[in-house]
């Protein structure tokens, strides 16, 4: 879709310059903290070795343990994959509207959730 065409004039113009920098200043944060979250996380859900010495209770609550890092692992690389898509399109004119309605998203919940696509009206529709 050539996103040019549909937002010609009828948007004003609803982020400053100055907040795009903040948002992206925070988007690379974002990323740095994630990767690091993500390498030691995919240290933790390695598999457990079977022979390993632990007790069968120990064991099981390591593997309990490990489910949870795996989710936290697997939502962590979706938001790194969102947040990256977001950096790349935070100069694009659509950074910041609505894929549904087309309205500005709000610069506060950019800011908190760079990576939305729908404002705060249509995110709580799906
Ligand atoms: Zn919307």
């Amino acid at each position: 879709m050539d996103y040019t065409l549909i937002i010609p004039y009828k948007k004003e113009f609803h982020m400053t310059q100055t907040e795009k920098a903040e948002i992206k200043t925070h988007i690379l944060h974002e990323i740095d903290k994630l990767q690091q979250q993500i390498n030691t996380l995919q240290e933790k859900a390695k598999p457990i070795a079977p022979d390993c010495s632990l007790g069968r209770l120990t064991r099981m609550e390591a593997m309990a343990e490990q489910e949870v890092n795996r989710r936290i692992l697997d939502e962590s690389k979706l938001r790194l994959t969102r947040l990256k898509n977001a950096l790349s399109r935070i100069d694009h004119p659509m950074f910041g509207i609505c894929i549904e309605c087309e309205e500005p998203i709000g610069v506060d919940r950019m800011k908190i959730h760079p990576e939305s696509v729908r404002c705060v009206a249509c995110a709580s529709e799906q």
